[in-house]
């Protein structure tokens, strides 16, 4: 049996079951029992909040044979066919692909004929902020003069790209985003109903991962339940969600306070290998230390903190220690920098520069120590630190290591079991994105993991996983690249790398000079990994603190 999305299978279909928008589902149903209802509405809000289920809804409850009535009887062959979509009478219309003069000129034709078995004739235009100004132009001619038979349901996530002229026809219920708890609570009912276990810690870190969307958190659900089948642990949860973005967050705000510049460093050299999106993960940064600063003013109250239990207790531990005025001033310098980190280039390099500057803040360093701190460092040169390909995020080495003496010194790795021992401590990081998609290939498409296996991830980069193939697996290389292999592909590829990720293949002429056995498997040439160590921020760090200095060999690490 083909398995029903949950999003689908549990779309709401009274008033009632739509999750919290209450505020519209009354006014709905209120109109609907006093027969005042209008006959153009506006639907906003965020994405996945129940827009088009509620739309669908009253579309339901109008043309109900019963109706038009508050609580459709899901009976009649108008409901059922309005629940399964084929409808004659309810038009669904996605403005963003029909977003042009000639489609609405149609449907001006269209509205004209009475409705063939409902009450009236429905049109649902989603996304509807995407017309074009000629369109909604033709649009409002039938809005100042609608059929009385024909009623329109806007939706839109983006309000005021809506013109006024059009707005002033409609009636506008505003949708908002869904509490967590509302979503863990509705996340629980289907647990309940589709017998899956999964833990109270689990079904939050779910709810939480859709943002204030039911959709995208039951859509999380989906790919937990691929996952993991019926038993969902937390560890399952936790590699799915790649839970990292969270634990790095308040690992490094944890460093952070206790003003341990280099374990904050190492700790987003290990995100940043875990695949953490920096430009994300600074916004969360800057969510919790305006989090912190209100815990520390108002104290750890559950209404004012849309967050789940655990997450407040850490948050309220964490603010324990610190002034007000210095978390003040920690999120004066994130708000300060978030500009400047929205545009750059290089959103690594910037967190990195703005983590330092808040670990040091407050912090006079007296002049020995600093001349202290260069020594190691030139010490721990000279016993030869290697670059990172970059390619590679397993192959990372977070070349500085906090000694446990005292919090603000940098030392790095003096002996090969110093290394280790680094290497084992607790902020070890997930399987990569790529390898937990390797696995998924494997076990949904064992043949195509084979050959998918021969290749190499390059990137993945605004919505563009590269994946590159070398010259002894020619045949593999185009046995990929043919279109259903692709698409098989990319379908698999989406929990890991994006809902909208494409692939692209790459054949790679392995050159011939003697860096190419070093470069392991990642297909890149030697001068673009020493350019991509030359741009490393630990070596420009290095290139600072020495005048001078000069890079004469790059080793890539082997990959394991
Ligand atoms: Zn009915």
């Amino acid at each position: 049996m083909e398995y029903l999305v949950l999003a689908r299978k549990w779309r709401p279909q009274t008033f009632t079951e739509v999750v919290g928008q209450e505020h519209v589902a009354r006014t709905l149903t209120n109109a609907i029992r006093q027969n005042r209802v209008a006959h153009s509405f506006i639907f906003s809000g965020p994405r996945g909040v129940g827009k088009t289920s509620m739309a669908r809804i009253l579309a339901k409850a109008l043309n109900c044979t019963t109706g038009p009535t508050p609580t459709p009887c899901q009976k009649c062959d108008n409901c059922r066919e309005i629940t399964a979509g084929t409808s004659l009478d309810v038009r669904e219309i996605d403005g963003a692909s029909n977003r042009g003069i000639d489609e609405i000129r149609e449907l001006r034709e269209n509205v004209k004929f009475s409705p063939t078995s409902g009450h009236y004739k429905i049109y649902i235009i989603d996304e509807v902020h995407m017309l074009t100004r000629e369109a909604f132009n033709a649009l409002l001619k039938t809005l100042e003069e609608p059929p009385g038979h024909v009623i329109f349901i806007f939706a839109t996530t983006e309000l005021h790209k809506i013109p006024a002229t059009i707005l002033s026809r409609c009636q506008a219920h505003d949708f908002r985003m869904i509490p967590l708890k509302q979503i863990t609570e509705t996340l629980r009912e289907i647990a309940k109903a589709e017998n899956i276990a999964i833990s109270d810690a689990g079904l939050a870190w779910i709810a939480a991962a859709g943002r204030g969307s039911l959709r995208d958190a039951q859509s999380v659900f989906d790919q937990a339940i691929s996952y993991a089948g019926s038993e969902i642990k937390d560890s399952d949860v936790e590699e799915l969600l790649c839970l990292t973005d969270r634990r790095f967050l308040f690992l490094l705000s944890a460093a952070l306070l206790q003003k341990q510049a280099a374990r904050c460093l190492k700790i987003i050299n290990e995100g940043y290998a875990a695949g953490l999106d920096m430009k994300h993960f600074y916004q969360l940064l800057l969510e919790h230390f305006r989090n912190l600063l209100f815990i520390k003013i108002v104290g750890p109250d559950p209404a004012l903190f849309d967050i789940t239990g655990d997450d407040l207790a850490e948050l309220q531990s964490q603010a324990a220690n610190p002034s007000r005025e210095t978390l003040q001033r920690l999120l004066d310098i994130l708000l300060a920098e978030e500009e400047s980190m929205r545009r750059t280039q290089e959103p690594r390099l910037h967190l990195e520069a703005t983590i330092v500057r808040m670990a040091h803040l407050e912090e006079l360093i007296p002049l020995e120590e600093i001349l202290g701190r260069m020594e190691n460092i030139e010490r721990g040169l000279q016993r030869g630190i290697t670059a990172p390909t970059g390619a590679a995020p397993e192959g990372l080495n977070p070349p500085v290591k906090p000694s446990p003496a005292d919090n603000t010194s940098v030392a790095l790795p003096q002996t090969k079991e110093d290394r280790l021992e680094y290497q084992a401590s607790e902020i070890t990081p997930p399987a990569s994105n790529w390898e937990r998609y390797k696995a998924a290939v494997k076990k949904h498409r064992r043949g195509l993991a084979s050959n998918l296996d021969k290749g190499n991830f390059v990137s993945c980069h605004e919505g563009v996983l590269t994946i590159s193939f070398t010259e002894g697996d020619r045949f593999t290389f185009e046995y990929v690249r043919e279109k259903e292999h692709l698409a098989s592909l990319a379908e698999l590829a989406r929990p890991f790398f994006g809902e909208d990720v494409r692939l692209k293949i790459e054949f790679v002429k392995v050159d011939t000079d003697e860096q190419t056995g070093k470069n392991g498997s990642t297909g890149k040439s030697s001068q673009e990994v020493r350019q991509e160590a030359l741009n490393h921020p630990l070596v420009q760090k290095a290139f600072d603190l020495f005048e001078g200095a000069e890079v004469r060999d790059i080793i890539p690490h082997k990959n394991t």
